[in-house]
């Protein structure tokens, strides 16, 4: 069965051929008028069934499944009920008898290939298949010794399973293809989720870190962009997982993702940069807003117990801003100096690097120094 990503061409199919045979009923109905006692019960049951799966199919209210099979129904009675009212002499046969079974019967290719459509590749076989049988059992009966050995249709009967058995074979063979295909997709899909996203807490994981920061970094210097990155490292965690086990350790993880998501913006990217070490990346971002944000990550952290260990954990945090002659390498490092100051001052803090120091200026700071960084200040 198609799934509702690959809906849309089912959907117009299905409005094509809803509206088309509705509005081809109103056109016979107004010019050739309903005849018999057929179409008088038929023209109006198929305006009113009709529209009513076409309204369901453009306000979305009906699932396409039901659609389908209503429309593969109600065919299969309009064109069985057809050819068993002429047989049976329950109306008046046409003059044209030929005609209008030849028209009956290329009605019945549609059928055959809307019955895919709405059931898929393995069922729209079956119930195609039960058609046909059904349908050449009935014809072949009918040439012998019914209403058909009058016609002159009954000479090319021979010919009309063939063409239908055909036409199934191919329908089949395309639907069976897009099924396959949409299959492979939806695996290639899941595939390259997994490989960019971390396992245990379903935020990006290093390898998609890199590819976002190689490609932020060039989009922030192309439109001269402030950038900040965060790095955030989870203070004594080993301390947790003595304590309390690896598995709380995990869902510790776990939490802290959740309370980092819920403080950071949408245009932000967290991920995890390894063990319980956390990258943020902040387009937009310049330093100052940047450590405003670390300080936003840190307290939602810390602000009250992690229920699944009932203890306070806390993080170290270290800001770093994009200067104008830096590359990702750089960018990075200083992250991580600034981390690691924020853990040497006694950890739970944030500590940032200014994003712009002049070259005179580096050279003799702090920072080529080893002792980089301002602390920023805690929320109360
Ligand atoms: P510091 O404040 O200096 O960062 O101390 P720390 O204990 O957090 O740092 P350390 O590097 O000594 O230990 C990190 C711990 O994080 C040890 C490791 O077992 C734990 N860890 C890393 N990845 C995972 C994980 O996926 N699950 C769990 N439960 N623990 C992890
Ligand atoms: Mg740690
Ligand atoms: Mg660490």
């Amino acid at each position: 069965m198609l799934d509702e990503a690959d809906s849309r061409p089912v959907r117009w199919t299905y409005l094509v051929a809803l509206l088309g045979v509705m509005l081809a009923t109103g056109v016979l109905w107004a010019v050739v008028g309903a005849t018999d006692a057929f179409r008088r019960v038929v023209f109006p049951t198929i305006i009113v069934v009709n529209g009513a799966l076409a309204v369901g199919v453009i306000t979305r209210r009906m699932p396409l499944r039901v659609v389908g099979t209503w429309l593969v129904g109600a065919m299969a009675a309009l064109l069985f009920g057809r050819l068993i009212s002429w047989e049976a002499e329950l109306v008046t046969r046409p003059e044209s008898l030929d005609g209008s079974v030849i028209v009956i019967l290329g009605w019945f290719g549609i059928l055959f290939a809307l019955t895919f459509l709405a059931f898929g590749t393995r069922r729209g076989l079956q119930v195609s298949l039960a058609g046909f049988v059904l349908l050449h059992l009935g014809l072949a009966a009918s040439s012998s010794r019914g209403m058909l050995a009058e016609t002159e249709v009954s000479e090319l009967l021979a010919f009309i399973p063939v063409g239908h058995a055909i036409l199934i074979t191919i329908v089949w063979v395309l639907t069976r293809n897009t099924e396959q295909l949409a299959a492979a997709r939806a695996t290639t899909e899941l595939l390259a989720l997994q490989v960019s996203t971390d396992a245990l807490t379903g935020v990006a994981n290093r390898r998609r870190l890199d590819d976002e920061l190689g490609r932020l970094v060039a989009q922030a210097r192309r439109y001269d962009q402030p950038f900040s990155v965060v790095l955030l490292d989870l203070d004594c965690f080993k301390d947790i997982n003595d304590t309390y086990g690896h598995e709380v350790g995990d869902r510790v993880l776990v939490e802290t993702v959740d309370r980092l998501q819920a403080a950071i913006r949408e245009a932000d990217l967290l991920g995890r940069w390894g063990g319980e070490e956390f990258l943020l990346l902040a387009p937009h971002t310049d330093h100052q807003a940047a450590c405003a944000l670390a300080e936003r990550c840190r307290s939602a952290i810390a602000s009250s117990p992690m229920p699944q260990a009932g203890v306070t954990v806390t993080a170290s945090l270290g800001v770093a801003s994009l200067r104008p002659d830096d590359d990702v390498r750089a960018l990075l490092r200083r992250a991580d100096l600034a981390m690691y100051t924020a853990k040497s001052d006694g950890r739970d803090r944030v500590v940032g690097i200014p994003d712009f120091i002049g070259p005179d200026e580096a050279e003799t700071s702090d920072l080529a120094n080893g002792t980089p960084g301002q602390a920023w200040p805690k929320h109360p």
